[in-house]
Formats: structure tokens, sequence, C-alpha cells
């Protein structure tokens, strides 16, 4: 059955801007990079348990 609620603005995560078709969901492509470089912000951190990690020792 069909919602009454208006039509759906996506919010900007970033700013809470409305996102335009175009950048969705973002609301510009300058919001839209900076959650991306959250996001490899955040994969970038990967955990490591090993100290002694001779392959994390790598100059050059
Ligand atoms: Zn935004």
């Amino acid at each position: 059955m069909p919602d009454p609620k208006p039509p759906a603005r996506t919010a900007c995560p970033i700013c809470g801007k409305p996102a335009t078709p175009r950048e969705r969901p973002f609301c510009s492509p300058r919001c839209a990079q900076i959650d991306l470089g959250r996001w490899f912000g955040e994969t970038y951190r990967i955990p490591t348990s090993t100290k002694d990690d001779p392959d994390s020792d790598v100059t050059g």
C-alpha cells in the first residue's frame, strides 16, 4: 500500500543538506569525496596484532 509520506529527499550524510540526484546521497562532489576519504581512512587503519612484522619495516 502506498505511503502518504512526501517524496524521499535524501539528506547529505556529511552536511545534512538535501542531496542532489547527481551526487546522491550527497549534496555535492565535495561531500562525496569527504565520505570516500573516511572510507579509505578506515580501510587503511587495519588493526595489526603482530608487532615484529618484517613486512612493516619496508624501506624504499
Ligand atoms: Zn553535503
